[in-house]
Order: structure tokens, then C-alpha cells, then sequence
């Protein structure tokens, strides 16, 4: 049988596991690493490098070294998260044909599948190596709170990678049925999942072979690239202050600034003060050469990113409030994410579960082995405990008026389906448009556009007489499709529906067949 791994594509580090002898086994890189760099690069000399070598080179080549591109999947180009990371990044981002968001590397355009497809690739180098043979099919994990655009790109990554992706699944439910593994208990278990770029919070319902979402919610641009974002700008001010020089156009400077800041941040986990000592940064209008040196203290790093902690409190509030549950039925608090190591985020989250949180997993390590787990029970048609999912946001129709009809409610579990009769307003209408949304707003310019389609071929009638019924499906990855029908013969409408910051599907095959052409170097020892 055909062995299927499971991967924790994360925007920081990325993570590969199996299940070995009943066992499941995280696999280190050829380094030793059990985590590799989800970050790319091209070197002056035209050399693509992959995970630690091109996070190694990042400060002498910040121009030319993409990380975090996770925040830009299955994102439009115009969108402000995507405006406000060209800010705190020092690639070059652009807009693609999709409005769907690119990134500049040495002079060629990558579009943000490809620099995926290009991490997983080396995930998928990484347990070949370690196995010795060939893997083609993965478990995939997202972030609970991505929307369809996000997990259509994600899924398109892999195809790009040359992996077939059986299932996408959502983060704290991979580190939820890792924490299950093994064990039967009935229990409810809140999982707090603060990663590099992204927060969800998900309440299971677990035991008796079944792990229930009984809902989820999350930030998709919440993570600990934001608190390094305020670090850097805290440093850059506290140099410009002192030395009146700006360092804000400065790319070189920056990337050491966010590598020496990201360094203070998880110091100051385990010791309440620490120095960032960064010589010759600038030189002044004399020619003299200019250091940045600050001693930081812990309470000063939770005042500066105090807020964002705040922030995760009320996405809680609502996980909590849509579960039906009171934080005092909580049996156990899973801390899943490297951000989550911070004193200051576990304080916040005693604070609000009224409970200490389990630190019983590896928060950086838990979800690809929940993946394994669900990859070995595809793979080898193993039993294993039901996987209940829900979708994490509401899926709507935009109706007369700019407003958003909801067809399906967040939280419902998935896979799931509306059904929708459309007709005419006028005599002879040959086209209906539709327009789907994804998201929470009753107005539908506040939601994500999924798709714009047209049902085309509407028999000659008066208005209001055709009747055409459209079927809205969510799958158990959480990917949203949509076919129509006409109800009166039966026949099947033709939709196509081009979800905007996604890849059109010619393109993707383009990709695809292109992309085994190149290759990376990672590191070796
Ligand atoms: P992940 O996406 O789970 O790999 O999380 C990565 C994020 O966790 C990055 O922003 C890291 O800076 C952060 N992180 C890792 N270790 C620590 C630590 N000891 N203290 C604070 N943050 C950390």
C-alpha cells in the first residue's frame, strides 16, 4: 500500500511525520532538524536555496529571500494585509492575473503556490531520504480559521509539488487527535493555536471514537511574525530617537533588526531581560560607524505586544460563546505554535480558561503528527477515530442591494450542502449571475469573494418561470464547488467558478509541469 505522510505546512517552520510500527515518528532534515525553515531563496549567483541555508543567508540577501509566504496564500494583491506585509517585507511583492498576490525573487515572478510547492517539495525530499523510496500522497494541514481561496491554494501547492493531497485538515484538529492518540476519554479540550502567522482556537468535543469540532475560530494574519512586526518597529525608534538616523529603508538593516528581534523575543521567554547588540548598523554624516545596542526587558516586550495577546482573548470569547460551552467546562487547554512558548500568551490563557494549559505536547511538532495520524488511516484504510470538521466561516449568496443571503452557517459541521432555486427577473433572460461569499458580514463587499458565475443557457421563457437550482458544496477539506441544474429538463448548468487570488486552472498545469524542471539546495549537515 502506498504510504501517505503528513505535513504541517507552517508559515515559519514546516514539519513531516509518519506512523512507524504503530508509532508516529517526526523526521528530522538531513541537518537533524525536526523542523525545517519554511523560507526560499535565489543567491546572487543564481543558486535556489531551501529551509536553514536560505534562512542562513537571509540578512546578506533580504531582497532575494522569501519567508512567511504562507500570509500571502490565496490572498488578492489589493487586500490590505497583503499592502500592509509589503511594508515588513523586504521581497518585492506584485500583482498577478487573478488579482491573486506574486512574489519577486532575482528578477522572476513566482506566484505564492510555487514558493509553497517549493517547501513542500523539500518535506517531501526529507521523509524520501529517510525512507528510501518514493512518496507521492500527503495529509496537509491549514489553518482552522483559512478560507476556501486559502485551501484551494494550499491544495494547488501540493499539486505543484508533485503531491497528491488526500486530505486537507485543520491545525488544532491534527494537534487534537495527536493528543487523543492512544487514549479514549471522553473530555472537552479547547486547543489555543498561536503559530508564526496565524491563530485559531478550536473546541472538541472528544471520546468514544469520535473527535467533534464543536466550533473554531481564528485570525488568519495573527501570529508571531506580528509580534517580531513590533518589535522591529519599537527598535527602529528607539535607534532613530537616539542616533536620529532611520533604518526603515534600509533592507540589510532591517532583516538583522527582525532576526536579533525574533532572537530577543524567545530569550525573553525563559529570562526577564536580554541585550541586542547589533554593531556597525549605520554610519553617521561624518563616515563613523553607528551601533544599536538595547537592553530589553521582558515586561518591556509584553507591553509592546500586549494588544495582540488581547486580541486572541475575544476570538476565544466567540469560539466559546458558538460552542455553547462555558470556559468552565473546558477539561484541558492545548497550546499548539512556537508563540505559544511566550510566559506572557500561557498567563493569558490560564487567565481566561481559568485552567493551566497542557504543555504535555511539542507545540511545533503536535500538528504534523496529527496529520501522520489521519494520512496513516488514508493510507492503510486503518481504523481510527472519526474526524467531525466544521466549516469556519459562513458561505452566502450576494442578493439585490449589495447585501449577503447566508447559506450556510459557520460551525456547521462539513461536508455540508445548500440548495438554492434561482430564476428570471426579466422575459427571455438567457444569464443569471451569481456571486458567492465566504464571511460573517450581512453586506457582501465585507466578505470574500469565492467566485462570480454565470448560468448561462436559461430556456426561452417569461420572468420568473425558469427555474434553475444551484447546489453549494463544502467538502470535508473545507473547499467550497458549486453545480447547477435545471429543473425543469434536469440538465446539468456549466459553472465555472475562478476564485479571485487563486491560480486559473491552465496556469496551475503549467506549473506543475514546469516545476520538476527546477531545483533547490537544502541544507546538508
Ligand atoms: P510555528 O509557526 O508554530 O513554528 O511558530 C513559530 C513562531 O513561534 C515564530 O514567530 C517564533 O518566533 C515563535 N517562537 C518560537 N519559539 C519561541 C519562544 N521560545 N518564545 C516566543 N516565541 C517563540
Amino acid at each position: 500500500m502506498a504510504r501517505v505522510v503528513g505535513i504541517d505546512l507552517g508559515t515559519t517552520n514546516s514539519c513531516v511525520a509518519i506512523i512507524e510500527d504503530g508509532q508516529p515518528v517526526v523526521i528530522p532534515n538531513t541537518g537533524g532538524y525536526k523542523t525545517t525553515p519554511s523560507v526560499f531563496a535565489v543567491t546572487e549567483d543564481g543558486k535556489r536555496l531551501v529551509g536553514h541555508l536560505a534562512k542562513r543567508q537571509a540578512i546578506t540577501n533580504p531582497r532575494n529571500t522569501v519567508h512567511a509566504a504562507k500570509r500571502l496564500i490565496g490572498r488578492d494583491f489589493d487586500s490590505p494585509e497583503v499592502q500592509g506585509a509589503q511594508q515588513n517585507v523586504p521581497y518585492e511583492l506584485v500583482a498577478g492575473p487573478n488579482n491573486d498576490t506574486r512574489v519577486q525573487v532575482a528578477g522572476r515572478v513566482y506566484t505564492v503556490p510555487e514558493i509553497s510547492a517549493i517547501v513542500l517539495r523539500e518535506m517531501k525530499r526529507v521523509v524520501e531520504e529517510y525512507l528510501g523510496e518514493t512518496v507521492q500522497q500527503a495529509v496537509i494541514t491549514v489553518p482552522a480559521y483559512f478560507n476556501d481561496a486559502q485551501r484551494q491554494t494550499t491544495r494547488d501547492s501540493g499539486k505543484i509539488a508533485g503531491l497528491d493531497v488526500l486530505r486537507i485538515i485543520n491545525e488544532p484538529t491534527a494537534a487534537a487527535l495527536s493528543h487523543g492518540y492512544g487514549r479514549d476519554e471522553s473530555e472537552i479540550v479547547a486547543v489555543f493555536d498561536l503559530g508564526g502567522g496565524t491563530f485559531d482556537i478550536s473546541i472538541l468535543q472528544m471520546g468514544n471514537g469520535v473527535i467533534e469540532v464543536r466550533s473554531t475560530a481564528g485570525d488568519t494574519y495573527l501570529g508571531g511574525e506580528d509580534f517580531d512586526n513590533l518589535m522591529v518597529a519599537f527598535l527602529l525608534d528607539t535607534f532613530e530617537e537616539k542616533e536620529g538616523i532611520s533604518l526603515r529603508e534600509d533592507a540589510m538593516a532591517r532583516q538583522r533588526l527582525r532576526d536579533a528581534a525574533e532572537k530577543a523575543k524567545c530569550d525573553l521567554s525563559q529570562v526577564n531581560s536580554t541585550e541586542i547588540n547589533l554593531p556597525f548598523i549605520a554610519v553617521d554624516a561624518e563616515g563613523q560607524a553607528l551601533h544599536l545596542s538595547v537592553l530589553l526587558q521582558r515586561d518591556q516586550l509584553e507591553e509592546i505586544v500586549g494588544p495582540l495577546v488581547e486580541r486572541t482573548k475575544g476570538i476565544c470569547a466567540q469560539a466559546l460563546a458558538d460552542a455553547q460551552i462555558e470556559a468552565s467546562e473546558i477539561d484541558h487547554v492545548l497550546l499548539v505554535g512556537g508563540q505559544t512558548r511566550m510566559p506572557l500568551v500561557q498567563a493569558a490563557v490560564q487567565e481566561f480558561f481559568n485552567k493551566v494549559p497542557h504543555k504535555g505536547v511539542n507545540p511545533d511538532e503536535v500538528v504534523a503528527i496529527g496529520a501522520s495520524i489521519q494520512a496513516a488511516m488514508l493510507g492503510e484504510d486503518k481504523a481510527g477515530p472519526l474526524l467531525v470538521d466544521v466549516t469556519p466561516l459562513s458561505l452566502g449568496i450576494a442578493t439585490y442591494g449589495g447585501k449577503c443571503a447566508r447559506m450556510i452557517e459557520r460551525n456547521t459541521t462539513v461536508p455540508t450542502s445548500a440548495r438554492e432555486i434561482f430564476t428570471t427577473t426579466r422575459d427571455g433572460q438567457s444569464t443569471v449571475k451569481i456571486r458567492v461569499l465566504q464571511g460573517e458580514s450581512d453586506i457582501a463587499a465585507e466578505n470574500d469573494l469565492l467566485g462570480e458565475f454565470a448560468l448561462t443557457g436559461i430556456r426561452d421563457a417569461p420572468a420568473g418561470e425558469p427555474e434553475v437550482e444551484v447546489t453549494f458544496d463544502i467538502d470535508t477539506n473545507g473547499i467550497v464547488s458549486v453545480s447547477a441544474r435545471d429543473v425543469a429538463s434536469g440538465e446539468k448548468q456549466s459553472i465555472q467558478v475562478n476564485p479571485r487570488g487563486t491560480l486559473t486552472p491552465e496556469e496551475l498545469e503549467k506549473l506543475s509541469s514546469e516545476f520538476a524542471d527546477s531545483e533547490e539546495v537544502a541544507v546538508r549537515g
